[in-house]
């Protein structure tokens, strides 16, 4: 029986939808590449009875990076402690968790660069010898001694692997992308979660839901809940086709998965700035959101769809998400035009 404790603070949806996560390698859907990184570190850990290698993943959120966590730790037949970087104030607060980790449990850091200096640094000796340095005492008196801890695996996971210092990264074996997922992969997760929620959803309803989904289980399983609300008061029930697209709608989503914000972001860099380039401050300021917001959870999808350019200039608008947003296309943007006109 695998036994396993949660003991940071969860995010509440995190909460809501741990009935949806997949609890095993096999129902995870999707991250082919990662999965089969996974299972053969597994196995071979396995085989040598040792802990697994400390493990790296990063991308959006939503992608899965905790659910692969919570399922390492129940392949290995392990428990699973979770905190995130910015709930980890002293270096002691880390000693705790790993002086009470057993042989082969996993330790799952969220939102890892955000670790600050001191700790980061008791998670070096800790990650490469399972050791920890404390310091006893203060002032001319203060030593140091030397704790041994078990050995352990450090899964990590941050929307921004660019930010971890070179020596945390380094100490990691297995560094993993999290990819966005394809609409027929998301269709998958929605009839199984489907299943789960026992909540009747077509085929059609589940490829609506599936396009609107931004390539990301956390916002499928989330617009289903949304759209199963909208079912059961509005109509019979059933998610068919019809009911996703009304029920989207209704919520703001249009048929690329844009919600209101992503479409004022847009038309901003149309309206204000000329199709752009504009730096992300400037947009974060005239949008009133977080820079981080922008960079982490809306950009990166943009990016992918190919709505958003992101030069060293700034961020541009592009021709598909004018076209999208039924906008003109700055003319200053129309360079291949341009280039025509200079040619005659
Ligand atoms: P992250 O840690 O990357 O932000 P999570 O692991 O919390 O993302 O995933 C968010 C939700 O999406 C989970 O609750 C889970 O239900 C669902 N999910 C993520 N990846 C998958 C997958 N590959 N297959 C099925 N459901 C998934």
């Amino acid at each position: 029986m695998v036994e396993r404790i949660i003991q940071s603070k969860k995010r509440a949806d995190e909460i809501e939808h741990v009935s949806l996560r997949p609890k095993t390698l096999k129902d995870f859907i999707g991250q082919e590449r990662v999965r089969d990184t996974l299972s053969i570190a597994l196995e071979a850990a396995g085989n040598r009875n040792e802990a697994l290698d400390h493990i790296l993943f990063y991308g959006p959120p939503g992608l899965g990076k905790t659910t692969l966590a919570h399922i390492t730790a129940a392949e290995l037949g392990v428990n699973l402690t979770t905190a995130s970087g910015p709930s980890l104030e002293k270096g002691k607060d880390l000693a705790a968790i790993l002086t009470n980790l057993g042989k082969r449990d996993v330790l799952f850091i969220d939102e890892i660069h955000r670790l600050n200096r001191a700790v980061e640094e008791t998670l070096y000796p800790a990650m490469e010898d399972f050791v920890i340095d404390i310091v006893i005492g203060s002032g001319p008196h203060a030593r140091s001694i030397q704790l041994k801890i078990e050995p352990f695996t450090l899964i990590g996971a941050t929307t921004r692997a660019g930010l971890l210092t070179g020596p945390l990264r380094d100490r990691f074996g297995i560094h993993q992308h999290l990819e966005f997922y394809s609409v027929e992969e998301l269709v998958t997760i929605l009839k199984r979660s489907a299943t789960v929620l026992d909540v009747e959803l077509t085929p059609e309803g589940a490829d609506e839901i599936g396009k609107r989904s931004r390539g990301t289980p956390r916002v499928a399983n989330r617009l289903l809940k949304r759209v199963r609300d909208w079912a059961q008061v509005k109509g019979d029930g059933v998610i068919s086709g019809d009911v996703a697209v009304t029920g989207c709608e209704g919520l703001g989503i249009d048929n690329r998965g844009l919600d209101p914000l992503d479409r004022k972001f847009l038309s901003l860099i149309v309206e204000f700035y000329d199709g752009g380039p504009v730096g992300i401050e400037t947009l974060a300021a005239t949008l009133n959101e977080e820079k981080d917001t922008i960079t982490d959870v809306m950009e990166p999808f943009l990016l992918k769809i190919g709505f958003l350019q992101r030069t060293s200039r700034g961020r541009c608008i592009t021709r598909g998400a004018c076209e999208h947003l039924e906008m003109d296309y700055p003319l200053s943007k129309q360079t291949d035009l341009q280039e025509d006109l200079f040619e005659d």
